[in-house]
């Protein structure tokens, strides 16, 4: 037989299709070809395979190759098809049993001496397979607690090409993913750390019950960055479900944690005001990577000093913010990555951010105007809360025998919080007060007329814009619901 076929995948953004390998051995000038949409990474595999074959101490056919891989309108890239090539070549010169190929999957990069390296985005990559009915899946060592992760997958692990040859020739024992560790709880900053601030913590509390996004403005060291870092631990865990989602972008990104890869806690990205658009929401070629706003899907992105940030660079997390997903067009294919994130920025009340607070400041109200002015409008239209911060008083620091609040009960009410807004919500398919849309809280929510006098007036009078009165009403909910 001089012919054979095995399987692997091919991923766009987080989506991905199985890839049928056919490998063809012919009389002909010895070489390789590789054929359908495969990038220049896929066609360097020639020399990487060749390498790890011969290497491998297996022996390299001296006939004419032809590699191809379907369907062809899949764009495939990377170099995770190393071992589907090597082991499609080795099946095809019949030094494999007839059948054994064809029945796994294989997913992982060659070394020239054969080793079998883990690849990123193992997770969506073995999702996609047992979507197609693809169970038997064979990833390198490092890759196999990830991949195991998909309960419905029966992984297989090989540190070595030689060694996974022996387990498809029979003459090794298989084997299983390494036991993955128990997650270890990571220490979260706590609430506890935080002195004063009462009404920063009331906001940030607030927040996390309603998921709405957050400014806060204060001079440097009024705790800004403190309370934005202690929203993840007061965030209910994630389910099972997002768990999943958020470790398949962290799969993709490739910063996944080794031995216990699951993500349970809501994660946390704090980009630096330098970063540029494609780090932000995602980009690179020839596929689009993740970016922050990506990486903090179902957790929270933290930008400091945010009106330092590009302004281009604010405004393009609009549309992902209000889709709560973000699609990147490439020329070889659109990736789309979920971003339901919490928007936390920070801002300084002028540029020069005087550390002694706001007396001392030459600045004219004229500039700090100027200062604020940068956050754009559209931007902060989304923003829910926006809350001044006053420098940490003298008072509140010397007093810090005062009994403070952990993290730990103000997760018990957010918790119970949000448990009640998805009651009240479910029947719109909403689960919080932050993605509640204007019209649903003005026209079916039925908020007590008290409770919103003053937002009101303030509408008549021409002091709140709708979009604003709508920011209003959301966090109304939030607050009358929360117990
Ligand atoms: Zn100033």
């Amino acid at each position: 037989m001089s012919l054979a076929r095995t399987w692997s995948v091919g991923l766009v953004g987080l989506s991905g299709g199985v890839v049928e390998v056919e490998v063809d051995l012919s009389a002909g000038l010895p070489g390789m070809a590789i054929v359908g949409l495969a990038d220049t990474a896929i066609r360097e595999s020639r020399d990487r395979v060749r390498a790890a074959v011969l290497n491998s101490g297996l022996d390299w056919p001296n006939r004419k190759i032809t590699i191809g891989l379907s369907p062809a309108t899949l764009p495939k890239h990377g170099s995770g098809y190393d071992l589907a090539l090597a082991i499609g070549v080795l099946a095809a010169s019949e030094q494999l049993p007839a059948g054994a190929a064809e029945k796994f999957l294989f997913l992982g990069e060659l070394g020239l001496d054969g080793r079998v390296r883990g690849i990123r985005g193992v997770l969506p990559a073995v999702l996609a397979a047992v979507r197609s009915c693809h169970d038997q899946v064979v990833v390198g060592e490092e890759n196999g607690p990830e991949a195991q992760l998909v309960g419905a997958a029966d992984v297989w692990v090989g540190d070595t090409l030689a060694s996974v040859v022996g387990f498809l020739r029979g003459d090794l024992e298989g084997q299983r993913p390494a036991a993955v560790d128990a997650p270890t709880p990571a220490a979260v900053p706590d609430l506890i750390d935080v002195v004063g601030q009462a009404a920063g913590r009331l906001a940030l509390e607030i927040a996390a019950a309603g998921g709405h996004h957050l400014l806060l403005t204060g001079p440097p060291g009024a705790g800004k960055t403190m309370l934005a870092e202690r929203l993840p631990g007061i965030l209910p865990p994630l389910t099972d479900e997002e768990a999943l989602e958020v470790t398949a972008v962290h799969s993709l990104s490739g910063s996944l944690p080794r031995g216990s890869p699951l993500i349970r806690r809501p994660p946390y990205e704090s980009p630096h005001h330098t970063a540029t658009m494609p780090s932000l929401v995602g980009g690179g070629s020839p596929m689009a990577r993740p970016g922050a706003i990506s990486r903090a899907h179902r957790g929270v992105l933290f930008l400091d000093e945010a009106p330092e940030f590009a302004r281009g660079v604010l405004d393009s997390l609009r549309q992902p913010l209000e889709n709560g997903s973000v699609m990147l067009h490439r020329a070889a294919g659109v990736s789309t990555y979920p971003c339901r994130c919490q928007l936390i920025l920070a801002a300084n009340p002028c540029a020069c951010a005087p550390a002694t607070g706001d007396a001392d400041c030459g600045c004219t109200s004229v500039a700090r105007r100027r200062y604020a002015d940068r956050l754009s409008g559209p931007l902060l239209d989304r923003v829910d809360l926006q809350v001044s911060l006053p420098a940490v008083s003298r008072r509140a620091l010397l007093d810090s025998d005062q009994p403070r609040e952990g993290s730990a009960d103000v997760a018990g009410r957010v918790l119970r919080a949000r448990a009640a807004a998805a009651s009240r919500l479910s029947a719109w398919g909403r689960r919080l007060n932050g993605e509640a849309p204007g019209a649903l809280l003005r026209e079916q929510l039925r908020l007590p007329r008290a409770a919103l006098a003053s937002a009101e007036l303030a509408l008549d009078r021409g002091l709140l814009s709708v979009r604003g009165f709508d920011r209003v009403l959301r966090v109304t909910c939030t607050v009358l619901w929360h117990t």
